[in-house]
């Protein structure tokens, strides 16, 4: 297993060693049957890299996750002036399903609660039947397969969702909504059942950080500009009434669904799915925010601790005979390590290598994942027989179990 799968592992072995908290949602059945004990994460680079723990095959209903990308997709199809005249940008610090309703405009404060994301489900052009086959394209383009609708789920909602109704007929009253009252909800609830892994989920959450092209598929699926508001307007509303403190706490941009699913964006870097049924009272998923905090905490992904210095941390690297030597640069954090990683790993699959000289004078920082990481990396090579030396142990410390046997050779 890589380091990176392996640390992924871990954390969710500790997480789901704690006491179950929360409660699975059950304002309708069909949500009711959820397995709580089911926790799935997965991580995917702007590289197209996937890495996955846990119960990564279970499926869960999209729910409010899909908010994000229908609105990325309204905003690439209208432009950002035409959906901001039916949506604002401001935290409602308000529950999931507010009317908060913008005095004067009548817009909803924004796309991540409700009554916003049935206004921008209302807004993608065409016949019902032709809107819904765009955001389900849309968000199949984003998640790079084929999602299909809950048809159980969907049914249930389409019962039960009144209040999401009352919403639509609010937002049409102001003169907001971009049509039917019916047919917009009838459309949000279709979205909302969309099936999806966390594996999907971490894509869709990578094409964001990747600025719109998905980076396992490379199709382009929303311009910048779409994926720019999109993240401004999760990181300052993704999370309903607790956006504030996750911000502070965890720094990604993030959307949580009552399926339990959660999905978090570091711009530029990767994009995490996390999948946990029990809910707090805000309905956001109890397990799945610890461990993103705990992955954002542990990895240094907060938004506002940025690396030092943007550029590649591998400066040179050649093979001399079975020999691979690598130089590195600058700060080397999660995103470094895990990138340094990916590099020997393909380097050591394809060159008969019995050792890599890690140059590592030009390092100017190295943070603590990415020491552990490199190690790991150092103790996966050392099983298949090739020695990785950094040239300054002080920095980066070697792999255990492979000082001794090799000091005469120094
Ligand atoms: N389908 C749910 C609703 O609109 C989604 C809520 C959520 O995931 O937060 O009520």
């Amino acid at each position: 297993m890589d380091p990176v799968t392996s640390a992924l592992v871990r954390l969710l072995g500790r997480h789901a060693a704690d006491p179950p908290q929360g409660r699975v949602a059950d304002y309708i059945p069909e949500l009711a049957v959820a397995n709580a004990e089911a926790f799935a994460m997965s991580m995917v680079s702007v590289h197209g890299h996937v890495y996955e723990a846990g119960d990564v095959e279970q499926s869960f209903t999209i729910q409010s996750v899909s908010k994000p990308f229908v609105y990325a997709l309204v905003l690439a199809d209208l432009g950002l002036d035409e959906v901001s005249r039916h949506i604002g940008f401001e935290p409602s610090g308000e529950p999931f399903n507010a009317i908060s309703l913008e005095p004067g405009t009548g817009r909803p404060a924004n796309a991540l609660i409700n009554a916003g994301a049935i206004v921008a489900t209302s807004l993608i052009a065409g016949t019902p039947e032709e809107s819904f086959t765009r955001i389900r394209e849309g968000l199949s383009a984003f998640a790079g397969r084929t999602l299909e609708v809950d048809e159980q789920v969907y049914l249930s909602e389409a019962e039960t969702g009144d209040r999401n109704r009352a919403l639509g007929y609010l937002t049409l009253s102001q003169g907001v909504l971009g049509r039917s009252a019916q047919e917009a909800t009838d459309i949000y609830f279709r979205q909302c059942a969309l099936r999806v892994t966390a594996t999907d989920v971490a894509i869709m959450a990578a094409t964001l950080a990747n600025m719109g092209v998905n980076p396992v598929t490379r199709k382009p699926v929303v311009d910048e500009a779409a994926v720019r508001t999109t993240l401004s307007v999760m990181a300052t509303c993704g999370m309903y009434d607790n956006s504030g403190e996750w911000m502070v706490r965890v720094g990604l941009p993030a959307k949580s669904g009552v399926g339990g699913g959660i999905a978090a964006v570091l711009p530029g870097e990767l994009g995490l799915g996390v999948f946990s049924p029990p809910l707090d009272a805000r309905g956001n998923s109890v397990r799945g925010m610890a461990a993103l905090q705990e992955t954002s905490e542990r990895l240094g992904l907060h938004m506002f601790t940025p690396p030092g210095v943007h550029r590649s941390p591998v400066s040179a690297s050649s093979v001399e005979e079975d020999r691979l030597i690598l130089a590195l640069r600058g700060e080397l954090d999660f995103v470094a390590a895990e990138g340094i990683g990916r590099h020997l790993q393909e380097m050591a699959a394809t060159f008969p290598l019995t050792a890599v000289d890690l140059d590592v004078t030009d390092v100017t920082v190295v943070r603590p994942i990415a020491a552990e990481l490199l190690q790991a990396t150092g103790r996966d090579l050392l099983a298949r027989g090739i020695r990785l030396i950094p040239s300054d142990r002080e920095k980066v410390p070697e792999a255990e179990g492979s000082r001794d046997g090799d000091s005469s050779k120094d």
